[in-house]
């Protein structure tokens, strides 16, 4: 998933070829291990981590962690360093006197905030933040969500957001790619992915975010099975043991090529609207009322 709040100019393009496990980050391609390659990546991304904690030395203060940056990455005078990681914090809502601080004596959220100080330090043009906030308590994720979306319009700098929460994602990014077992089964704008999703796995993600019903109940829809191991797929479409529309021709190799309509791509062999009427959600089954998709 994508978020890019910022002007045109300052678009970063990313690419990700999934047959093969290729992926291009603005025309660079990040799985040819060449050297040269990945040092230009390194000084133009950078990274913030699942656990706040485990992402921080946990016996370095939070100035020098972000100092190091500056150093070594940077190569910038100390004198210059000092300032810089001042107002790095201040850019990440934490008082200077942060800086004195180890990880120990900080919140996960503040941990989180370090961590998103240490990625701007780099002065990315691409941050992949992989489940970021996912070990967070939900008031501060919404802390920490608005703190990105402020970072991306001000700096101007591409999030790729790694996530289960598709509440978070919707609120957060502006493209998103829906990958079962490695694979991308659809891909387009959140507006449109999440209006009208074509892939039964989005249907069923999507439906499987909770709602309240009108008896007043909550209610979400399940996939049924297992995910089967990604060392032995299954021939043909991949989704095709869990999903209630599967077909001869889904069992069958090879399995189908992601669809392009537009600015939409999708990996399914039926067409937009065959699935529901109007391309809506299909309900697949409802907790507690047993009621399953149409077949
Ligand atoms: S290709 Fe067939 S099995 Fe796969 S998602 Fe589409 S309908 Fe379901």
């Amino acid at each position: 998933m994508t978020s890019n709040h910022a002007p045109p100019q300052k678009s970063f393009s990313i690419r990700i070829l999934t047959r093969g496990g290729r992926v291009r980050i603005d025309g660079l391609e990040v799985t040819s291990g060449e050297r040269e390659t990945l040092a230009r990546l390194r000084r133009q991304t950078a990274m913030i981590f699942q656990d706040p904690y485990g992402s921080l030395n946990p016996v370095q203060r939070v100035g020098d962690a972000l100092d190091e940056v500056f150093r070594v990455q940077r190569r910038l005078p100390s004198a210059e360093r000092a300032e810089r990681v001042r107002s790095l914090l201040e850019q990440v809502g934490l008082p200077a006197s942060f800086a004195r601080r180890r990880p120990r004596e900080l919140s996960g959220g503040q941990c989180q905030r370090v961590g998103i100080a240490r990625a701007l330090a780099v002065e990315p043009r691409l941050i992949v933040a992989d489940e970021c906030v996912a070990a967070l308590d939900v008031s501060i994720q919404g802390q920490i969500i608005n703190l990105l979306l402020s970072l991306s319009e001000s700096t101007g700098v591409t999030l790729l957001f790694i996530a289960h929460d598709l509440a978070v994602v919707r609120r957060l990014c502006e493209r998103v790619a829906i990958l079962y077992l490695g694979r991308i089964v659809e891909e387009g704008s959140v507006a449109n992915v999440f209006d009208a999703p074509r892939h039964p796995y989005t249907q069923a993600l999507i439906g499987a975010i909770p709602r309240i019903t009108p008896d007043g109940s909550l209610a979400h829809a399940v996939v049924s099975g297992e995910p089967p191991s990604p060392l032995a797929l299954p021939v043909g479409c991949a989704f095709h043991p869990r999903c209630p529309h599967a077909a001869t021709r889904c069992r069958q190799a090879p399995e189908p090529e992601l669809r392009e309509d537009g600015a939409r791509r999708w990996r399914c062999i039926l067409l937009p609207g065959a699935l529901a009427p109007g391309g809506s959600t299909v309900p697949i089954e409802l907790d507690g009322s047993g009621a399953r998709a149409p077949t």
